[in-house]
């Protein structure tokens, strides 16, 4: 018999369960798929999500009790500063998953669900938790640290932890690859722009610095969240306007961003109104362009020297326009985007500059997926 070569990477959020079954050996997908509403009547909680999830398996002959199966990777959203590499499950580790909670109480319960129900699932299984937040653990501190008392920052640990941390590792690394070097060999500035939104420094293949914060709140415009702004906005916004904490989290994570600002988050959308000469699209539009390219600046200044800049996720991958504008007018930087490659579509990894531009604007499609099964069986394997 084969040995077991296969990863069920599961991606637990509040109400939905996304899932892939890869094969290592060549990374294809044996099975994927997403069951959604979880809490509504046809399925009221994450047990029958992945009960249902390790049906579907079974009925195409893949089920989760095959020998072929390795590991279960799991997205974890937050690993706090611990939790710096993938880890395998055990008790002690999902307690401090758990401890975790206050500082991502959207999305670690969730991750937590979805570990307890594989557990229970498949007990001798290893399953290993996958962090957003372990790419960035290598921050130094000057680039971790908000300037904030120091005492009152410990205590409630605060600080910069950064999220997408896979889909940053990934894109950093395939774009190494895509230039013919090692990813110690390039620094890389990606931005990985979709729904959420953020921008990540990697020197060498280490992470120096992110755009989000403690939480996934801070840095660029999202698809409906604020990004980067004066804190005392809270403070004005709570004495003057009356607004609750609950009010001003609200409509910092979902009523800000792109859809505060025109009315659409879906950049598709934005993009059609802007080319229509729709005034207020084109302010937002403008808006997020301008926030990403003080980032690019940025980084372009935390690294010293940029080899790459990597487009990923929904919008990064799809938007020609977005990446043309973020760009436009660099070539003084040794960023020189080629219009006519950019605006081919494709799904493959590619590079969009000019031959002669010494930055190579890339497109790389993210894989959080694999990065994830990538990592879990790495860590089974070295614990065989
Ligand atoms: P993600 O969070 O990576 O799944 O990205 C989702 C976002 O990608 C959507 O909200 C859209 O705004 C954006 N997106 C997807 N396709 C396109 C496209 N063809 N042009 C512009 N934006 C796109």
């Amino acid at each position: 018999m084969t040995a077991a070569s296969r990863v069920l990477v599961l991606n637990s959020g509040s109400s939905s369960v996304k899932y892939q079954l890869i094969e290592m050996t060549d990374a294809s997908r044996l099975a994927s798929g997403l069951v959604e509403r979880i809490g509504e009547r046809d399925c009221p909680d994450h047990a029958t999500a992945l009960a249902r999830i390790a049906d579907e398996l079974a009925h195409r002959g893949l089920g989760v009790d095959s020998p072929g199966l390795a590991a279960i990777g799991h997205r974890v959203v937050h690993g706090g500063s611990r939790f710096t590499a993938p880890t395998l499950i055990t008790d002690e580790v999902l307690d401090a998953v758990r401890e975790l909670v206050p500082l991502a109480p959207l999305h670690n319960p969730a991750n937590i669900t979805g570990i307890e129900v594989a557990r229970k699932l498949r007990p001798d299984l290893p399953q290993v938790a996958v962090f957003d937040t372990a790419f960035h653990t290598t921050m130094p501190e000057s680039a971790a640290r908000y300037a904030i008392d120091t005492e009152t920052a410990d205590r409630y640990a605060v600080r910069r932890y950064g999220f997408h941390g896979t889909s940053h590792q990934y894109v950093s690394r395939r774009v190494a690859r895509l230039l013919g070097k090692s990813p110690e060999a390039v620094n890389v500035i990606v931005l990985h722009l979709g729904n959420g939104a953020s921008a990540s420094a990697v020197a060498g293949g280490v992470c120096v610095d992110t755009s989000m914060g403690l939480t996934p709140l801070e840095g660029l415009v999202m698809g409906t969240r604020s990004g980067d702004l004066d804190p005392a906005v809270l403070l004005h916004l709570h004495r003057v306007g009356g607004l609750s904490v609950d009010e001003i989290d609200t409509l910092l994570n979902r009523r800000s961003g792109m859809l505060g600002l025109c009315g659409d988050n879906d950049m598709r959308e934005v993009g059609r109104r802007v080319a229509e000469g729709d005034p207020e699209a084109k302010l937002a539009f403008d808006i997020y362009i301008h926030r990403l390219r003080k980032y690019i600046g940025g980084y372009y200044a935390v690294l010293g020297r940029v080899d790459a800049i990597a487009f990923t996720a929904g919008v990064g991958e799809n938007a020609a326009d977005v990446r043309e504008a973020a760009v436009a007018g660099l070539e003084a930087l040794g960023i020189d985007l080629d219009p006519a490659l950019n605006s081919v579509r494709s799904a493959e990894p590619r590079v969009v500059s000019r031959a002669d531009s010494r930055v190579a604007v890339a497109v790389v499609p993210t894989d959080e997926e694999l990065e994830i099964a990538q990592q879990a069986f790495g860590l089974v394997g070295k614990a065989e």
